[in-house]
């Protein structure tokens, strides 16, 4: 999955179409081996075809304020796909929440 990001992310420049397959192959490969991406790096992932969401080349980033409404909103320049994520206070990640952590093992090499 490292791999196939890090090889999206060098073609999303050149050629968006092979970054946006490399980018669905990271995606399926993590489903089948029932891994989680971070959620850093998955949101810089279009959800619908793939492409790695690169400001410069792929996407078009949009930072809307409201009164009571702040969101950054990401278009995808291959495929058209918009996603808002949402800017409130109280949100926190799962990963972030410490009741996610079911248990810590750690390995002392000295015994
Ligand atoms: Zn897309």
């Amino acid at each position: 999955m490292n791999f196939l990001y890090q090889a999206a992310a060098l073609m999303s420049q050149t050629n968006p179409q092979l970054s946006a397959s490399y980018g669905k192959l990271a995606k399926s490969i993590g489903k089948k081996a029932v891994l989680r991406m971070e959620p850093s790096i998955k949101r810089t992932l279009c959800v619908r075809c793939g492409v790695l969401l690169n400001p410069a080349t792929t996407a078009d980033i949009h930072d809307y304020r409201h009164k009571e409404l702040c969101y950054v909103q990401v278009n995808c320049k291959l495929c058209g796909y918009m996603k808002r994520f949402y800017n409130s206070k109280n949100h926190q990640l799962w990963l972030d929440n410490p009741s996610s952590l079911v248990e810590r093992i750690e390995f002392d090499s000295n015994s």
